[in-house]
């Protein structure tokens, strides 16, 4: 699966610490799995991340 970089989201929308959390009224949030072991992160980041020490790019093409 490929994703690009939502610009209103950032980092998060490619990095593969995240979590999509989806409500029945379709709004999303991003949950970052970091901030369960390492207090440098919040649950829910506010978006968009623009620079982040934990992000790692998830596997596939990354498109700016
Ligand atoms: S590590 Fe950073 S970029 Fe990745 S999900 Fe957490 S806050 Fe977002």
């Amino acid at each position: 699966m490929t994703h690009s970089v939502d610009p209103r989201v950032g980092l998060c929308g490619v990095c593969i610490h995240v979590r999509v959390v989806e409500n029945l009224r379709g709004s999303r949030y991003y949950l970052c799995e970091l901030s369960r072991t390492d207090d440098r992160f919040v649950r829910y980041p506010p978006l968009p991340v623009a620079e982040c020490p934990g992000f790692e790019p998830e596997t596939g093409d990354v498109e700016d």
